[in-house]
């Protein structure tokens, strides 16, 4: 049998990877490619900043976070930016199952959230982009894992300018008042789902609103980090 899947699949044609262009039977980057990839590492659980042996932080024993556990795959530098960009800005929309496949990988061993909730985009960024990639990537880690999505729970009711744009300084003030519960009826373990976890105050404002309705557990999930002096 392994023989006649061997055969089969050396029929298929190759496809050029994504980053370096080699022909490869994955898609959409070969195996080298991912291999490659600026892997995360061990990082405090709080906040998901790299730290020796996965220890908590300096800055979560001092100002833990509203979450109680962050989690993501990478460090934010390339050629993740680009592949960040990419499914942001240029509707690369597959690299969801890559990220998603990894990161359920990740979590094999966790106990798992009872729901995703995507990080809402104002409805007005949405209709210029014409997709929320926080909401694609967790339909992804949807269909890998089994829990159900909701983007009812959490609405964003000020266009804020991206984050990114912004100085450190401005970006907490940026977002204070961006988000809205659209509904109290919430289960008690629930994981927020961005791309990039950068100064944490998206996820803290967001987890914040939520722990107000009860949430007992609030994990965050992103793609990548952005590592502090980098
Ligand atoms: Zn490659
Ligand atoms: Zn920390």
């Amino acid at each position: 049998m392994n023989s006649l899947l061997r055969r089969l699949y050396s029929n298929l044609p190759s496809i050029p990877c994504r980053l370096c262009g080699s022909p490869s039977q994955e898609y959409p980057l070969c195996c080298a490619c991912i291999n490659d990839l600026p892997l995360l590492g061990p990082a405090c659980p709080r906040c998901a900043m790299p730290t020796t042996q996965g220890q908590l932080c300096g800055q979560c024993l001092s100002h833990p976070p509203e979450q109680d556990q962050s989690i993501s795959l990478f460090r934010y530098h390339e050629p993740i930016k680009r592949l960040i960009a990419d499914l942001k800005y240029h509707d690369k929309l597959y690299l969801t199952q890559l990220f998603a496949h990894l990161m359920s990988k990740k979590l094999i061993h966790s106990p798992l959230p009872h729901c995703l909730i995507p990080i809402p985009l104002h409805p007005k960024r949405l209709r210029q982009r014409g997709y929320n990639q926080s909401l694609e990537l967790a339909n992804s880690l949807s269909k890998q894992l089994n829990i159900p999505v909701s983007n009812r729970y959490l609405s964003r009711i000020i266009n804020t300018p991206p984050q990114a744009s912004l100085p450190f300084k401005q970006r907490k003030s940026n977002i204070q008042h961006a988000f809205k519960l659209m509904s109290s009826n919430l289960p008690s373990h629930i994981a927020l789902v961005d791309d990039v976890l950068t100064t944490g105050h998206t996820a803290n404002i967001a987890a914040k609103l939520l722990r107000q309705k009860g949430i007992k557990i609030i994990e965050v999930w992103t793609i990548a980090r952005t590592i502090r002096h980098d």
